[in-house]
């Protein structure tokens, strides 16, 4: 925990000693890296780890400019009040926006964005009592406990220690049970979903802190300057924000500043040198980083600050002690052999394609059913189906006495279904840890804001504890800080039965869990499954081993042609004409 902090009261030195040594053109400068660090911070939470581009940041940071600078200079208002003003504004603006073009999947969003940054600019420039382009002169200076903020000295400390303020809260809030959830969106939405988690929710929040945070950055600018006039928040502006993200590194809050730093420090350069070579031209800059940006994203795709970091001691994981965490409180088990999960009358088509076909199956309570058939023959679509991701044409679900057809995966999972992916859908940066604590999502309850003020340690102890648990119990202990994607396959589907785990399900559905898995490992997981079945869960698995699954299964159910073929126990499978005739064909 100390060793995170060593960077943040780094950060608070230099801007505490800078003013004593720079001279004050060079302290300017830092302000200025101070302030679109701020805006930046929140672009990499939104667009490098959300996955959502925006072009309209620097318009959020000019309704922060603007809000102060009206309330101070036209009624006299102190700044705190704009502050306040400019945040419930932003707060205002930003959900609501949110709420129109988050859902707009693709390229919907950055369009949406340039279109509400234009707007807003062009706003800021004609709406009465903004002072048209021409602006509004004269804000007053910041107090603060009878300390007058004026001077880039002064300003200095105050950004230095909302930066540091920022950076804290955000890399709490990533190592929180909702930052987890946050890193699932830019490429996992579909398995966060089915592990639980509101992928809309977690959208629209990381869309409010990055708005939030520019508009912050937007109210110290207009203080330091004095003056605000629309034209640093166009969205000229909010394409270097995305320049800054992409050259210091998307994905890494460090990143926000090394861009900051490195687009602010270059453009000074080059605004010295260039007007000699070009002649004076406005914003001839601009063909340089362009250049840069496509060089860096030729060559350094994850930005700078992971080159530099390579050559940097590795910041350790955060550590919470997690031996007398708390246990979670867990569901209660219906009873052996009862009825979990009866599907009927199933049917999916995809356009002409028939995938299911008055399908049907029943999964008990404390057994092991197996579904089994050729490639092609509808079981993942049946695992779909039953799992919410796919809504059947006809035909009824029910889960432990409910209809669960046409729920969402997010509904049903909280019901207690739980399940694996054919296809292993793990973090593959993000630690086997953190990757199986995402299954016990919605066991947890902390919010954003105790999330971000690190007020959660109990519960986020517990989550981790549990998801501890799980990982050792399926085998893989000694890899629980180790990078999901850096294990073999065969494990990573492990680890996703673990994540599975997690949530603490009445039911298990595994899609292939055996593949890819050596003969030992194969062992180790029949026995954990005969373990949980012991413990009353009900375990539907899709497997082609037939040692594998005549050894485990309670119940085999063969399915070809999207249509049930036979069902039995694993004798009578085996000593059924048809299943012999069509599936096991000629082998014995
Ligand atoms: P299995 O898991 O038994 O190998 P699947 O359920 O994956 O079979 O596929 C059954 C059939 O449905 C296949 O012909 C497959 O091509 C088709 N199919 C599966 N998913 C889709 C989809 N999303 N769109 C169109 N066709 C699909
Ligand atoms: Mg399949």
């Amino acid at each position: 925990m100390a060793l995170r902090l060593i960077p943040l009261l780094a950060l608070l030195l230099v801007a505490g000693l800078a003013p004593l040594v720079l001279p004050a053109f060079h302290v300017t400068l830092l302000n200025y890296i101070g302030l679109y660090s701020l805006v930046a911070l929140g672009l990499v939470l939104l667009t490098g780890i959300g996955g959502m581009t925006s072009f309209g940041q620097a318009a959020f940071v000019g309704i922060g400019a603007y809000a102060s600078a009206v309330l101070t200079t036209q009624y006299g208002l102190s700044p705190w009040l704009g502050l306040l003003a400019g945040l419930a504004i932003t707060l205002v603006v930003a959900t609501s926006l949110g709420l129109l073009t988050l859902r707009l999947a693709g390229h919907y969003l950055p369009i949406g964005t340039l279109a509400w940054g234009l707007a807003l600019f062009y706003l800021f420039g004609n709406l009465p009592g903004l002072g048209g382009f021409g602006g509004l002169q004269n804000l007053p200076n910041i107090e603060l406990l009878g300390w007058q903020i004026s001077g880039s000295a002064d300003f200095a400390v105050l950004i230095g220690l909302l930066l540091a303020a920022s950076l804290w809260l955000l890399d709490n809030l990533l190592h929180s049970r909702q930052g987890r959830a946050i890193r699932t969106l830019k490429e996992s939405a579909g398995m966060a979903e089915a592990m639980g988690i509101d992928t809309a929710r977690s959208r629209l929040q990381v869309f409010i802190i990055a708005a939030l945070l520019a508009a912050l950055s937007g109210w110290l600018y207009a203080h330091l300057q004095r003056v605000v006039n629309p034209t640093p928040f166009s969205v000229v502006m909010g394409i270097e924000y995305l320049f800054m993200i992409v050259l210091g590194g998307v994905a890494s809050l460090w990143g926000a500043l090394l861009g900051a730093a490195l687009l602010t420090l270059i453009k000074q350069v080059l605004q010295d040198v260039l007007p000699q070579l070009f002649g004076h031209a406005d914003n001839v800059e601009m063909i340089f980083f362009g250049v840069l940006v496509i060089l860096v994203l030729q060559y350094a795709r994850g930005g700078l600050l992971p080159v530099l970091r390579s050559v940097l001691p590795a910041s350790r994981p955060r550590t919470l002690a997690l031996d007398d965490a708390p246990a979670l409180p867990r569901r209660s088990m219906p009873a052996a052999g009862k009825p979990l999960m009866v599907a009927q009358g199933l049917l999916k088509q995809f356009g002409g394609l028939v995938a299911n076909k008055n399908m049907g199956l029943s999964v008990n309570a404390a057994e092991v059913t197996a579904l089994i058939g050729p490639n092609g023959a509808g079981k993942s679509t049946l695992f779909n189906l039953l799992s919410g991701v796919l809504t059947p044409n006809a035909g009824q679900i029910i889960f432990n006495g409910q209809r669960i057809e046409g729920l969402s995966p997010r509904a049903i999972a909280h019901l207690g279904v739980s399940r694996t992916f054919q296809h292993v859908r793990l973090l593959g940066e993000m630690s086997v840890l953190e990757n199986v604590a995402l299954g016990a999502h919605a066991r947890g309850k902390a919010g954003l804001l105790r999330s971000m003020l690190h007020l959660e340690r109990k519960e986020e102890a517990a989550l981790l504890a549990e998801a501890t648990r799980q990982i050792q119990r399926v085998g893989l202990g000694e890899y629980l800080h180790t990078p999901a994607g850096s294990l073999p396959l065969g494990q990573q589907r492990i680890v996703e039965i673990a994540r599975a785990l997690c949530s603490d399900p009445l039911l298990l559905l595994l899609d292939e869990p055996a593949a890819g898995l050596r003969h030992g490992e194969k062992q180790a997981l029949a026995q954990l499954l005969e373990q949980l079945r012991g413990e009353g869960l009900g375990v539907l698995l899709v497997e082609h081993d037939m040692e594998f699954v005549m050894g485990l299964a309670d119940h085999i159910v063969v399915m070809e042609f999207g249509q049930p073929l036979a069902s039995g126990t694993p004798l009578q499978i085996q000593q059924n004409p048809a299943v012999l005739a069509a599936y096991l064909g000629g082998v014995e």
